[in-house]
């Protein structure tokens, strides 16, 4: 059986193989979490011009300390021409160009004007003192942004301020998303016994969005191979297929059958994990094909370990991974060797520790366990023991 490490390697050396999504150029106001194709370069400087910092008053350092006259005021918005001459200041607010002349600015709170405002003392202070200088920040053909990074607050805010009203992203993959099983039924439908809610679905379709993707939901497919080999062609088109469940090793497991009906080769089968050992990944031409298990639990897991790097990278992004931190584990751990363990935990905070407080009941069918659960403990195939108040690897998903 492959380790989560190799399954992770093959998956992504196939998807580097076929290469990112087309891209598409959207406008700033949709590009919010997309990924960028190409390092965004500065056409314009940062500031554009010296500005001040501060309200208070523009004036000569070489005239400081000093009563000065004080011949007017400059606004944001209001560009002043007449230059700040030797013996005077000009009030200037914050964001405000800097006078020609000026080359300092005192803030008001160290200024003492006269009653009538027609002058103004002021201490020392050294040339460029709360002036923002032009291109301090940003210095044109910068790259401000690098190619492959996601579009947060920050990112979208630089590239406004240069100008970028449109940006060029990778497309999103069109996921399409087939629940299989006999006894799966739509939630609109009350259960007869024997049948229960299709939820995976449910679980897929918001993780595959959270992740970027646009997922489609093709429904329900009965266990019978026939019509899994065609729902499967048809899904060919699609830029990933995820199906759940029917990839164990059960007499009416029939996903693998019919992938190789509809002439898919498997790449790999089975991992040594849990939740989630039955994985079915293949290639259907460029469209990964993700064979996950029916079990919501071990399909959100497998989901998160091998579908969601996989979207992203088809998006472009140069960082697919989930940030990971040791967290302690108070009451400890103990698994048998041979396959690692992925512990569903909620965080809290105590100083500089995270403390995992593990979902008591693990079973992949107990999705009441991933309600809350912002870390996932990996535990390695070869480790048999976290001694209580120990530390574990923990995968941080993102906060709810
Ligand atoms: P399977 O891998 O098809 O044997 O399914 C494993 C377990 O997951 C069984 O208990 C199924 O009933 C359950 N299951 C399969 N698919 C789903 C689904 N889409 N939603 C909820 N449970 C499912
Ligand atoms: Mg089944």
């Amino acid at each position: 059986m492959l380790t989560v490490d190799e399954a992770r390697a093959r998956i992504g050396a196939q998807i580097r193989t076929t290469g990112r999504l087309d891209t598409e150029r959207v406008p700033i106001w949709e590009a919010r979490g997309r990924f960028l194709t190409a390092a965004w370069l500065a056409g314009r400087a940062l500031p554009a011009w010296a500005n001040s910092a501060m309200d208070g008053f523009a004036a000569r350092a070489a005239d400081l300390p000093g009563t000065l006259v004080v011949t007017g005021a400059v606004a944001a918005g209001h560009p002043r021409a007449e230059p700040v001459a030797a013996g005077t200041a000009v009030r200037i607010m914050t964001g405000a160009p800097l006078p020609p002349g000026a080359d300092t600015v005192v803030m008001f709170e160290e200024s003492h004007a006269t009653a009538d405002g027609r002058h103004v003392t002021l201490p020392a202070a050294p040339v460029g003192a709360h002036v923002r200088h032009a291109g301090e920040d940003v210095a044109v053909g910068d790259a401000v942004v690098p190619a492959g990074a996601r579009l947060d607050a920050a990112a979208l805010a630089l590239i406004a301020a240069l100008g970028g009203d449109h940006v060029e992203v990778g497309r999103r993959p069109r996921v399409a998303i087939l629940s299989t099983g006999d006894e799966l039924v739509d939630v609109s439908v009350t259960p007869r016994p024997g049948q229960i809610v299709d939820s995976s679905a449910h679980a897929l379709r918001a993780l595959c969005a959270d992740a970027g993707a646009a997922p489609s939901y093709l429904g329900v497919i009965p266990d019978r191979r026939d019509e899994l080999a065609a729902a499967l062609r048809q899904a060919r088109d699609y830029d990933v297929v995820l199906t759940t469940g029917g990839v164990s090793a059960g007499d009416f497991d029939h996903v693998r059958g019919a992938l190789a009906d509809a002439g898919v080769v498997e790449d790999l089968w089975k991992v040594a994990m849990k939740p989630g050992k039955p994985l079915s990944f293949s290639m259907a031409g460029a469209t990964p094909v993700f064979g996950l298990p029916g079990n919501p639990v071990s399909t959100m897991i497998s989901f998160e370990l091998f579908v969601r790097p996989t979207l992203l990278a088809l998006q472009g992004a140069a960082d697919t991974e989930r940030p990971r931190a040791p967290v302690v584990l108070p009451a400890g751990y103990q698994k048998p060797t041979g396959r690692a363990h992925y512990l569903r935990a909620r965080l809290q905070r105590d100083g500089e520790r995270l403390i995992a407080h593990v979902a008591a009941r693990q079973g992949s069918h107990m999705m009441s366990s991933m309600v809350g659960c912002d870390a996932l403990i990996e535990l390695a195939a070869d480790v048999t023991e976290v001694a209580p108040g120990g530390t574990a690897p923990a995968l941080l998903l993102e906060a709810r």
